[in-house]
Order: C-alpha cells, then structure tokens, then sequence
C-alpha cells in the first residue's frame, strides 16, 4: 500500500487518549487500531500479535546479519483537539498561505519553520481537528519500511512495537520490554515520535512532579482575627519562595518549574508543579527549593501546614545513550550518505525513548515530517516522511 494511502487510512481511525481512564489501554478505540495493525503485519508475513495494549511484530533477518532493528511509534493522539472525523487534504505548498477554513490557515510568517517544508506536498486538516500525524506518522513510516524490506530482502532482525498512551505518559506501562530486547546482536533501536526529519532526538529533560498540599484553618470569617489561617494565602507565599525560573522565560537547555494546577478552599489547597531540567544538579536544586519553601513557611506559622511530595517522572535518555554511541552513529553514518542535513537537539520534554533507555533500551527519537502537533494547525510534509522511509531503509543495509 502506498504510504500516503496508509497515513490517512491510519487517521481514518479515532484513536483519542484519556488522561482521567485507569485502563490499558485508557481507550478501546486504540485496541481497534492495535488490532488492525496486526492483521496488516500479518499480511506482510511479520510475526505479529496484539498484548496488553500493544502491537508487536518480529521478522528474522533474511541474511547473515545479527543486529536487531527495533522500531516504535504511538497510535494513541493528544486529547488537546478532536481526533474525530479527520478531513485531510493534499496541498502542494508554494510558500502561500494554505487556507483550513474560514478562521484557520497556516502561514510562513506565524510558522517559520514551513520554510522548510517549500515545494513539498503537505498534507492538513480543514481545521476543525488534530491531524494526527503525531504520531500515525510514525505508524506508515514503520509500515512502509516493512513492506518494502520483506518485498526487496536483505533486511536485519526487525523487531517492532505499536505503543497506546504515548500522549498521557503511559506509553510504557505494561510494555513487555523482555519481548523487545531479545536480540543476538546489538540494537538498534528507535521512536519514530518527532518534527522535521532533520531533527535528531537522543536528549531529553531529568523530569519530577511535585504536589503541594496545604492545610489552612476554617473559621468564619467574621471571628477570624489570629485563628483563621487560609490555605490559599499560604500557597501564595509558598510558591514566591520557589525560584523564578518558568517555562516563559526560559528556553534551550535551561530548566523550569511550571504550576500546571491549583485548587483549594480556605482549609485545604492541593497544588501540582512540573519540574524539568536537562541537568540533574539543577533538578535536584529546584527540588530542594520546594523543601526550603516547606520549611520556611511551617516555621513562619509555627504549623506542619505544608507537605511536599516529589516523584520521579523521566530521566535524560543521554545519560545512557552516550554509553551506547553506536545507535547515534549510524544515524549520523546514514545521513551523511544521503546528504541531509541532521542536527542533534535536545528535546524539552520526554518521549517514551526516555522510559525505554532507562529499562536498558537505549532509544533515540527520528523525525516523521510532521509539525504543529497537538493541534488544528497539525499537518505533514509528505516528502520528508517518504524520504524517512529511504533512511530507515538505508540503516537496515549498516546492519550486520
Ligand atoms: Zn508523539
């Protein structure tokens, strides 16, 4: 099946997260994805079976190479628009502005980056939806590379995985990381999960939670001189104890504590921050600042009021890629011999690479050609995904 074909049957399929479900997956509508997915590998000749919320597939190398390409994407898209009823377009993109409707286009002067995307064909939604292409993108890609592999030979070991709940950060959970690892040479394994092609993702942020709750003492207002204590206002000298480093005035590789949510009545509040950073030391510098603000403030009242708990969300992928060069370089090895371009950069957020890299996966993340996810003005330049195609498929002949 051609590429194209493949991307907008994948997007033809409603395939929302939800970040408030308890199951695995945490919406059926990905199981039917999933489910498809494995007849197509099916068809193909791929082992491939359904499990827990994932598809897995294996094909035995067909000649004298041991080494193990591993591949992965996620079919699960952000709750953050509709995934529903997707009407996408084919436009051939001149560097005018591409109308999505009457409200919505997409031009070069608000999205520089298109610049990049000039006399290729893009596909886009009408404006009304995400597009999907974060990360079905990434499905055809794995899809297409198959394909052409088991109908040309000459492949490695190639040992594939359709992931759910990417989106909500659970696209690990239950994973049967042993399945994947198996291998009797080395690994080479990748997330095809990013932007522009000539984006190469093998860093991520060291990223923690922390949740704040605060007691405050409830007593009518009117009687409240010296007794009532208001959690609310608590908080608030709290938090302008943390340092003042925010996701609006920080970019690069600089780190940042964000309030994602608050709520809280005069007894109790309950607060949730994010802390990111690409250095450990600086996290564990805004870590402590949050303990420093506890103590301070309980001091200040005299009261245990506030109590601090920090999780452990992803760790920087880096720190065990740097250990594994080899799936860094024969990407770089790859690129250079196709004459692309290719830039490292360090992504400010985490992908499942980074949970997959600490499970003994070192897994940087390929670019699948698409842009402005998580939104209405989502689209794909079909160009870069096929040329993605060409790179995997030139990997594969390194392999040996
Ligand atoms: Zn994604």
């Amino acid at each position: 099946m051609d590429i194209v074909k493949r991307f907008l049957k994948y997007v033809s399929y409603e395939t929302t997260s939800d970040e408030f479900s308890k199951t695995k997956p945490s919406t059926q509508s990905q199981v039917v994805l999933l489910k498809e997915l494995v007849e197509e590998l099916k068809e193909l000749g791929v082992d491939a079976f359904y499990k827990d919320g994932y598809t897995y597939g294996k094909v035995k190398s067909d000649c004298a190479k041991n080494d193990t390409l591993f591949l992965m994407a996620h079919v699960d898209t952000s709750s953050d628009a509709s995934g529903k009823d997707i009407k996408a377009r084919i436009v051939h993109f001149t560097g005018e502005d591409i109308i999505l409707n009457d409200k919505k286009k997409l031009s070069i002067d608000e999205f520089p980056l298109m610049k990049y995307h000039l006399n290729h064909d893009l596909i886009v939604t009408d404006g009304t939806t995400l597009l999907g292409a974060d990360d079905k993108a990434g499905v055809a890609i794995i899809m297409d590379v198959l394909e052409k592999a088991l109908k040309k030979g000459g492949y490695p070991n190639i040992t594939i995985c359709f992931s759910s709940d990417e989106e909500i950060g659970r696209g690990t959970e239950n994973i049967d990381i042993d399945y994947i690892k198996e291998t009797n040479g080395k690994m080479y394994a990748y997330t095809l999960d990013g932007g522009c092609i000539q984006a190469f993702q093998n860093e991520t942020f060291n990223a923690k939670q922390a949740k704040v709750e605060i007691d405050g003492v409830s007593i009518h207002p009117s009687m409240g001189k010296n007794k009532l204590i208001n959690s609310q206002e608590v908080f608030m000298k709290f938090h302008s104890l943390l340092p003042l480093n925010r996701p609006e005035n920080t970019e690069g590789r600089e780190g940042f504590i964000h309030l994602t949510n608050t709520t809280g009545i005069t007894e109790h509040s309950t607060s949730i921050y994010i802390l990111r950073s690409f250095e450990s030391c600086e996290l564990e510098r805004f870590e402590n600042s949050f303990y420093h603000a506890r103590d301070e403030i309980n001091k200040l009242y005299n009261k245990e009021l506030v109590n601090v708990f920090i999780k452990d969300q992803y760790r920087n992928m880096y720190d065990i890629i740097k250990n594994n060069h080899h799936v860094v370089d024969l990407v770089h090895e790859v690129y250079k011999e196709l004459d692309i371009n290719l830039v490292d950069v360090p992504i400010r957020g985490g992908t499942d690479g980074a949970l997959l890299s600490y499970l003994g996966l070192p897994c940087p993340n390929l670019g699948t050609g698409g842009d402005n996810f998580h939104g209405v003005l989502e689209y794909l330049d079909i160009d870069e995904m096929k040329m993605m195609t060409n790179i995997i498929s030139k990997m594969m002949e390194h392999l040996k």
